[in-house]
């Protein structure tokens, strides 16, 4: 169900400058030099909207980097003033909130281990009830939309029109090649539910390492984001937080180059866009499917070698036939057709048998279409 907030379209923010509407600057304010320096250069950028930079820094241990505090909101100012443009830090409580706007600045972002708390971010919505300041809502470390939303409604309640989310990726356990996890889905089902809303991605937060930075960016721009939040730092290797995904202003330059935006030429480019994006989205849920399907086929395999190890047969007619009969129920309820749930899920189950087998057989691939297995 589409949710109706009232909200201004990113195209008449203050500072857009078109899409990508791009948000860079260092991940922490560490010094003077280094804020107004890091400015200074990605000004030279052309593209950038706005200069972020963390004040209070949410580290996962205590020993780490906390930020530099108030000093770091004069070093802002100065920016804006010197440089003209837009500035942004993370907002954690009240007091972050009265201290940021009694500074001036110009966009708020509420970051990932806040955005889970519906009491702080409550507190955040009451003391900006009344105050015109953009507000940018980060995806909760875990994915769920739900709490996403809440945190985006909480804050639409103060009356905030100039209001995104940022898509920065969700924790996971699972040793993974980016840092978070991007659950793109998630991203897609928001569009879906509040349309209107701009949604940047932080391709930095998601990569966790600057060589992923591009393929993230690029992705982002297909699914037809916004814009795109990214860190950069005029020494990234001794910044005092996320050194390994910050990049110089330079580099960030050469990326955006590297960035294709998809120009329809056709006489209709609304529906190419549409299409565009619709095809980027099955891509994904393709991807999904095939990691699912990775992923049962390994529990099949754990069968396997506990059915060996406990001398069990792969024979478990009944267990099949209650899959059958579930999947059937359940993919007709979808609207799926009983023929293709029955064809697909013919190939899994042979699949997993097959998987299973050689699990039993130490190795050796036998074919036994004719057996039951999980
Ligand atoms: C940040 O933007 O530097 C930050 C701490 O982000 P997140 O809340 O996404 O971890
Ligand atoms: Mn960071």
């Amino acid at each position: 169900m589409e949710l109706k907030l009232d909200i201004s379209l990113i195209k008449d923010w203050k500072g857009y400058k078109g899409r990508p509407f791009l948000i860079s600057g260092p991940c922490s304010a560490e010094t003077e030099e280094q804020v107004i320096e890091t400015a200074r250069q990605l000004v030279q950028v052309k593209k950038v909207s706005i200069f972020r930079a963390g004040i209070w820094k949410p580290r996962t241990r205590p020993d780490s980097f906390e930020g530099v505090g108030i000093d770091g909101l004069k070093w802002l100012r100065n920016v804006k003033q010197e440089t003209g443009l837009l500035v942004c830090t993370e907002v954690a409580n009240q007091k972050h909130v009265y201290e940021a706007l009694k500074y001036g600045i110009d966009m708020l972002w509420i970051g990932a281990r806040t955005s889970v708390n519906p009491f702080t971010v409550q507190e955040i919505s009451d003391a900006l009830n009344g105050v015109d300041v953009m507000v940018m809502v980060k995806n909760p470390v875990n994915p769920d939309i739900e709490l996403w939303i809440g945190a985006i409604e909480r804050i639409a309640r103060a009356g905030i029109t100039r209001l995104g989310a940022i898509h920065r990726g969700f924790s996971t356990f699972e040793k993974t090649t980016y840092r978070n996890q991007p659950n793109w889905q998630l991203p897609i089902e928001l569009r879906r539910r509040i349309p209107d809303l701009p949604i940047i991605c932080d391709p930095s937060h998601i990569a966790g390492s600057r060589e992923f930075l591009h393929e993230i960016s690029q992705k982002a721009m297909d699914l037809n984001f916004d814009g795109l939040m990214l860190e950069s730092h005029i020494d990234p290797d001794n910044a005092l937080s996320d050194a390994a995904q910050q990049i110089t202003p330079d580099e960030l330059k050469e990326l955006l180059s590297r960035l294709i935006l998809r120009n329809p030429v056709a006489s209709d480019p609304k529906l190419l866009d549409v299409l565009g994006e619709l095809r980027q989205q099955i891509d994904i849920f393709d991807e999904h499917l095939l990691d699912l399907l990775e992923k049962r086929m390994k529990i099949a395999e754990t069968i396997g070698q506990y059915k060996k190890e406990n001398n069990i047969t792969i024979l478990q007619a009944h267990r099949w036939d209650e899959i059958v009969k579930r999947v059937m129920n359940k993919g007709q309820a979808k609207g799926l057709s009983a023929e293709m749930i029955d064809s697909v899920f013919k190939a899994i189950h042979q699949e997993s048998i097959n998987h299973q087998m050689r699990i039993m057989n130490n190795g050796i691939q036998t074919r036994q279409a004719d057996k039951q297995a999980i």
